[in-house]
């Protein structure tokens, strides 16, 4: 008898020919997210297998293994060899004194002597023989669930552990997220990082308007999506220059139309210049006045090469907010530290921008030679 962990995959199969891609991938990325662990991993009839870990570690190996994208479901699982009687005895050790329960058995070895309706009778009937309890088929308390594996080994578990779904992380390209201090953009890196998209970060700070603990509180945002998205290249970039000359040189209520435009072309040199295929951002549609269907098209009009993608686009602040939650960065988000929107913030906004518009505001300014400027200053950090 062993302890093991069962892995099962999601939407993998649906990838056809790539599956292959997907597959060594998401190995990969288990063996890396485990790394420093001691372990042994098992491919054996389309089932993962961890095993030969140290018994305490059990439950940090699997809240790493939950962080792993691609991954749909695991189980804590006891591995015998697939004969009745060895089953029969593991089954005895089950305690389920006043609770209700049923046995679920597969059998997935046809050679296996028994049907799989037969050996869940028979181990029920060893359930109830040890116990105080009840089988009830339709809403027990607890479920058994004992599966014969063509690798004649048999596993009893109880759980399905949902885990994160998606698909592994590197298997749809590398994107740069645009990442600020608030709520809503770590969110959208965790979203695009879940569908196979590796992450780089660009965050723009007003030093000195802005502090340096704003910047701290950035990298601690980018630390909490690495249990996700692997090491992070943040790329900070110093905003100061640009918003000075907007402040001086353009009318107010288009000063974060300009900034956004601005911030777009600083982001597109940088997914050009690391070969990042998209840009990410944590709008949310109606959310502020920057983020209208207006504003969303004056400020994304500036990008040619590569596509926006915006998965908070259709939530509410509530639910964004419960994803923070989850992956641990809300607490982060809202430590109350100026974000560089914030600095020279105009008192009324425009809602409704236009292109022609915010073309005429951008003459006032030299574009390319603040957009250099910056990219010319742009620091580096690696966060793990
Ligand atoms: P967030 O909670 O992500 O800051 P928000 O609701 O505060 O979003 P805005 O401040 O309007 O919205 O920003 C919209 C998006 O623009 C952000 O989600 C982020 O992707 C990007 N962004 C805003 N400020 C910065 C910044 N200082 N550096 C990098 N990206 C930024
Ligand atoms: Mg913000």
């Amino acid at each position: 008898m062993k302890n093991v962990i069962l892995l099962r995959f999601g939407e993998l199969y649906l990838k056809g020919k790539n599956r292959n891609i997907f597959e060594k991938k998401l190995i990969d990325n288990i063996k890396k997210k485990l790394k420093g662990e001691v372990f042994s991993f098992d491919y054996t009839f389309g089932r993962y297998i961890i095993s030969g870990y140290n018994a305490e570690r059990e439950d940090i190996i699997i809240n790493k293994l939950q962080m792993v994208f691609g991954l749909h479901s695991l189980s804590k699982a006891v591995e015998v060899d697939a004969s009745i009687d060895v089953i029969k005895e593991e089954v005895k050790k089950i305690r389920v004194d006043n609770k209700t329960f049923k046995v679920v058995a597969k059998r997935a070895d046809k050679t296996f002597p028994m049907r799989s309706m037969e050996l869940a009778a028979e181990l029920g009937g060893v359930v109830l023989d040890n116990n105080k309890c009840k089988v009830d088929l339709y809403n027990p308390q607890v479920v058994i669930n004992v599966d014969v594996r063509e690798n004649k080994k048999a596993y009893i578990y109880f759980e399905n552990i949902i885990c994160q779904g998606g698909l592994p992380l590197g298997t749809a390209g590398k994107a740069l997220l645009l990442l600020s201090g608030g709520i809503d953009s770590p969110v959208a890196g965790y979203l695009m990082a879940k569908r196979g998209l590796e992450i780089e970060a660009l965050h723009f700070h007003s030093y000195p308007y802005t502090s340096e603990r704003a910047k701290e509180k950035v990298i601690e945002l980018a630390r909490k999506l690495t249990g996700y998205t692997g090491k992070i290249k943040l790329h900070v970039v110093s905003f100061t220059k640009v918003q000075e000359e907007i402040h001086k040189k353009c009318v107010p209520e288009y000063m974060i139309t300009i900034m956004r435009r601005i911030m777009m072309r600083i982001a597109e040199k940088i997914c050009e210049k690391n070969e990042l295929g998209a840009i990410v951002t944590g709008e949310s549609l109606g959310q502020v006045a920057s983020q209208t269907m207006q504003s969303m098209t004056v400020t994304g009009g500036v990008i040619e090469r590569v596509p926006v993608f915006r998965p908070c686009i259709a939530m509410d602040k509530t639910e964004i907010m419960n994803i923070a939650n989850k992956i641990d960065t809300y607490e982060t988000s809202i430590l109350p530290y100026e974000d560089c929107c914030t600095v020279f913030l105009p008192k009324y906004p425009v809602i409704k921008p236009t292109i022609e518009k915010a073309e005429k505001e951008e003459s006032h300014l030299d574009l390319n030679a603040l957009i250099e400027e910056c990219l010319a200053g742009e620091e580096i950090i690696v966060v793990e």
